[in-house]
């Protein structure tokens, strides 16, 4: 079916609780972990169903915020999946204490009952009303930043379309650009600060009513993660701080002496090149076409899989009014095929961002026969190894994009910018351990903590009189940190696997491709070990896991 007239109904509450009493009953009287498993097959059909309609809602109203109906279902959603939680979470539950728990794991996955535990640890019927108002402010920080209307070089634009001048070959055109942002920011920043710091202390109040001491333990289950926490991520964060730091500020100091300026102030940081960074060189469906093109070269399953995106109209990639921003890539598990979003804006962003979502879809629709629901996605540390590594896999046919020569700075660019990125995330990381840990803390106190590790991570940056980000407020640019706590780490631990893949192309480019596709097929089926180590790749938590990485990257840009 062509998926702009894919639709799904709500499913009913009642229904759904008659439902699971049934399956509870036939659990109960199984004798066998064989009898469990068409019990678990008839609930993971009820599951599919509520994922079904939340995520279609969610991308409906991505795709239409000022829309109505859209609104109004995307606010049903908000309200009754604590309720579904409820029901789904005392499933798992009984699953778990189920005397045939290790027969069902041997049959479907052990990774699947280490995923309910984080579950059943991050929910009880207590929590449900606090998730409920939790999703409305996550949906109020959405609505906010998709409203923004700026008046800019004679036009109303959003902050999306705004973002295209970050990389203008006009320095001044990008310095005002920068200002209009910033100024939106600062004008809105008695509502930002509202809004975070009722999530911070509704969150925090969440992990109390579980028994947690701090949110940021309910954070790690809720983002279920699995074999390691935060002393972990912590070791990872420092060895960024050790190794790359330096790194991005000598590259950011290259970039000032290539755009040749006295010092590279923030709104020249995404500029590498002297004429403003390369840009495709078509629109939106010159793009898909190259796109066809690259991947029916690279073949693994690529070429079909596009073949079917665009037969079944499943991707939403261009900018407009009310659209909201960001990019992501949602799987519909009946419809049994991803949709894939952006907000093209004619920047080099546009190539990133499509590669990038085609990752996650391509893995999501390699993995769609896992045996169960909630394994055909990794955890999300380990989803953005696809995401980022097909980012670094496409490189050879950026010259369908770029042209042949752009292609060349493109691929320096994109290496660049992405060992830069290394600091930054980790800083929004560090910045979320630091505010949970603190949660009374004040709105000045939290651009405080803001600026204390900006300082740690990311010297380099110069904001001079900017109002919003010279006063500690960058952070509220980022949507991770409203609407996924915790998250961000993720494309940190993730990019070290990609970069891993990038390394590994340069030298075999088959056997690199190969075992992305091995990986893709894998989904969530092992945890993020697991993968790491079923892909070949290091993991992030050992001393000195970039060591290699970074030779790779001096060695290719010198
Ligand atoms: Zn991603």
């Amino acid at each position: 079916m062509h998926f702009p007239d894919y639709t799904v109904q709500q499913p009913d509450l009642d229904a759904t609780r008659t439902a699971y009493e049934s399956l509870h009953q036939r659990l109960n009287s199984a004798t066998s972990g064989a009898d469990c498993l068409p019990v678990i097959a008839d609930w993971d059909r009820l599951l599919c169903e509520f994922k079904e309609w939340s995520n279609l809602t969610y991308i409906r109203f991505h795709q239409d915020t000022q829309n109505e109906d859209y609104i109004a279902a995307r606010k049903t959603v908000d309200e009754i999946t604590p309720k579904f939680t409820d029901l789904e979470t005392s499933f798992k539950q009984a699953l778990l204490d189920s005397p045939f728990r290790d027969e069902i794991a041997a049959a479907t996955a052990p990774q699947l009952f280490a995923k309910w535990e984080c579950n059943t640890r991050s929910f009880a019927p207590v929590i449900e009303d606090d998730l409920a108002a939790e999703a409305k402010l996550e949906s109020e920080y959405t609505a906010l930043i998709a409203s923004a209307q700026i008046d800019f070089d004679g036009e109303t634009m959003t902050l999306s379309e705004l973002r295209q001048f970050a990389d203008d070959a006009d320095r001044d055109k990008r310095e005002s650009a920068c200002r209009a942002n910033s100024q939106w920011y600062t004008d809105n920043a008695p509502t930002l600060d509202r809004i975070y710091d009722e999530q911070v202390r509704l969150r925090h109040g969440m992990a109390q009513k579980l028994g947690y001491d701090k949110f940021t333990e309910l954070g790690y289950q809720r983002m279920t993660r699995i074999g390691y926490g935060p002393e972990e991520v912590a070791t990872f964060r420092e060895e960024i701080r050790k190794e790359v730091v330096p790194l991005a500020a000598e590259l950011a100091e290259m970039q000032r002496q290539t755009i040749g300026t006295d010092s590279l102030k923030f709104w020249d940081n995404a500029v590498y090149s002297l004429k403003g960074n390369p840009r495709p060189l078509g629109d939106h469906d010159w793009m898909i076409d190259r796109a066809t093109e690259m991947f029916n070269a690279m073949g693994h399953g690529l070429d079909t899989f596009f073949d079917e995106v665009k037969s079944r109209g499943v991707m939403d990639l261009k900018s407009r009014k009310g659209k909201a921003g960001g990019g992501f890539c949602e799987f519909l598990h009946l419809y049994k095929f991803p949709f894939i979003y952006a907000n093209f804006n004619g920047t080099r962003g546009d190539v990133d961002v499509f590669t990038h979502e085609v990752g996650h879809a391509f893995q999501s629709y390699s993995s769609r026969n896992q045996p169960h629901s909630d394994i055909v996605w990794p955890t999300t540390e380990a989803c953005e190894i696809h995401s980022m590594g097909l980012e670094f896999l496409t490189w050879p046919h950026m010259d369908k994009f770029y042209g042949e020569e752009a292609a060349d700075e493109l691929r320096r660019i994109h290496l660049m910018s992405s060992l830069q990125f290394l600091p930054y995330g980790v800083s929004i990381d560090h910045f979320q351990h630091m505010v949970y840990e603190k949660p009374e803390a004040t709105p000045e106190e939290r651009n405080a903590m803001w600026q204390e590790i900006e300082a740690m991570y990311l010297p380099w940056y110069q904001y001079d009189d900017l109002p919003a980000e010279s006063s500690g407020r960058l952070w509220q640019q980022k949507q991770h940190i409203y609407n996924c706590p915790f998250y961000y780490i993720d494309y940190c631990l993730a990019l070290t696997g990609a970069l891993q893949f990038w390394s590994k192309s340069r030298t075999d480019p088959s056997e690199a491709m190969e075992s992305y596709a091995a990986l893709c097929k894998l989904g969530g089926s092992k945890p993020y070990s697991g993968l790491l180590e079923s892909a070949g790749l290091q993991s992030p938590f050992r001393n000195g896991c970039l060591t290699e990485i970074i030779k790779d990257a001096r060695d290719f840009l010198s």
